[in-house]
């Protein structure tokens, strides 16, 4: 079923899980993204940057992730990751996404909370929900790199005051991720997100999932994490798989036959993720 991300994350909450995020940046692996999900029987919330809204469609995402999901009986969000300006959002909302973030992080603390109110206040009428970010987090966001001295942590106070000003359904915070890190790993500040956790009463969302060990998913979980994005990785993999199979082709061959191994290999990432994601201590063992 098409849900919105206040849905799922309640889901998640009573059953002490993370729900996956995962970036799609084409049409030709969502289907396999969402096929994961069904595979796994989890929810799944696909999300898009303004950018590969804008390439795809809004309208088109919206009518391909609704109709994948009633067919495949599977609970899916449509998400827009990132987004800064009102316009932008307003499409994806008035397109049919049942999920945005509005970014303002780079904004001084009282105008992020004045402008995510602005926003929740055209998002929940509509049914839609709204995940807003406090901190900053390492690498790029929206093509402006951010360098190391200039990443702020969340503050557990600011939170608090955040979450409650605002009414947003899930909060991103800043505890040490980057965006688009893959070839190192990070140490996440597993003391400041108990800390937030404490007092925050809000689903909270890792960032840059791809730069996260695995090994310190449970931990993440047990602490509120219930919304975790994974971009890079499937990225990186789509693009390696297709890389070869194309590089290996005849030019008259059918398509299919270098696409289809690229979305296997997010399929079978996506599943890996969603395995560790649901956090039961021996997960049944799935053939990736
Ligand atoms: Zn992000």
């Amino acid at each position: 079923m098409y849900k919105n991300l206040k849905q799922v994350t309640e889901t998640a909450e009573a059953l002490n899980m993370t729900i996956g995020a995962f970036n799609t940046h084409n049409l030709e692996m969502l289907p396999e993204m969402i096929r994961a999900a069904k595979e796994m029987g989890a929810p799944i919330i696909i999300q898009t940057s303004i950018d590969t809204a804008k390439y795809i469609g809004y309208k088109v995402l919206v009518a391909v992730v609704k109709e994948i999901a009633e067919d495949e009986m599977v609970d899916v969000v449509l998400h827009l990751d990132h987004a800064r300006d009102f316009n932008e959002i307003k499409a994806a909302i008035d397109a049919g996404y049942s999920s945005v973030m509005y970014d303002g992080s780079h904004l001084p603390f009282k105008e992020n909370i004045a402008k995510t109110q602005a926003v929740v206040e055209y998002a929940h009428p509509r049914g839609v929900s709204v995940e807003g970010e406090l901190g900053t987090i390492g690498g790029t966001e929206e093509g402006i790199s951010v360098a190391e001295d200039d990443k702020v942590y969340t503050r557990p106070e600011d939170a608090v005051e955040f979450v409650k000003a605002t009414d947003v359904d899930a909060l991103a915070i800043a505890i040490g991720t980057n965006h688009g890190q893959f070839k190192s790993k990070t140490e996440v500040n597993i003391p400041l997100l108990k800390e937030i956790h404490a007092v925050v009463d809000c689903p909270l969302v890792i960032h840059g999932g791809t730069g996260v060990k695995e090994e310190d998913y449970p931990e993440l979980i047990n602490n509120g994490i219930r919304k975790f994005n994974v971009g890079t990785e499937l990225l990186v993999n789509w693009t390696k798989t297709a890389k070869d199979s194309f590089g290996e082709t005849e030019v008259n061959k059918s398509l299919r036959h270098n696409v289809i191994p690229a979305n296997i290999a997010v399929k079978n990432i996506v599943k890996h993720k969603i395995g560790l994601f649901m956090n039961v201590e021996s997960p049944i063992k799935q053939t990736i």
